[in-house]
């Protein structure tokens, strides 16, 4: 049985999530983390951070693809409107046009699933797998909140 993964000196989360209970913001660091070493409040961390588990910490992808190394935090969602979404969360700047992004973009929208690239800049784009159509409203809702959407992804 392969290994469980742990986070290690990871805290490539700390930066790209936000955390609604000490309202600190996506994509900026949070202010009680320290790169490499990790959470300065661990045993009081926020509910949310307990939770969280990112898709590498589950097993996907190789293990020397830790999203500190990769610069991108992975996160499939299944929620009401778009049912299942594979979130792409830079960590590092830059990261999301890199050949890893792009391949596992690729592999997740042939399997027919949303793949959101969220970038740090706030820039957030949408890519509509070729099985699946966006319903009017969604679409209207997505443009509203200043998500950009793409039918097509360039590899
Ligand atoms: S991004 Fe994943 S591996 Fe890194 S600290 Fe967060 S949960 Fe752990
Ligand atoms: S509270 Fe700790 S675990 Fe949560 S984002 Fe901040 S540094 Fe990371």
């Amino acid at each position: 049985m392969a290994k469980k993964r742990v986070c290690g000196a990871c805290t490539a989360c700390c930066k790209t999530h936000g955390v609604s209970e000490i309202k600190k913001l996506p994509g900026y660091l949070c202010a009680h983390c320290t790169i490499g070493t990790g959470c300065n409040i661990y045993k009081s961390r926020p509910q949310s951070c307990k939770d969280f588990q990112c898709d590498w910490l589950k097993g996907f992808g190789r293990k020397g693809q830790r999203p500190d190394k990769t610069g991108v935090v992975l996160d499939f969602v299944i929620g009401e409107v778009l049912r299942e979404l594979f979130q792409m969360w830079e960590a590092i700047e830059g990261a999301l046009g890199r050949r890893f992004t792009k391949i596992i973009t690729r592999d997740i929208l042939e399997a027919n699933i949303f793949v959101a690239h969220l970038y740090l800049s706030g820039k957030r784009v949408l890519f509509i797998p070729r099985g699946k159509i966006l319903h009017a409203d969604t679409r209207k809702q997505l443009v509203e909140e200043g998500v950009e959407i793409s039918s097509s992804f360039r590899f």
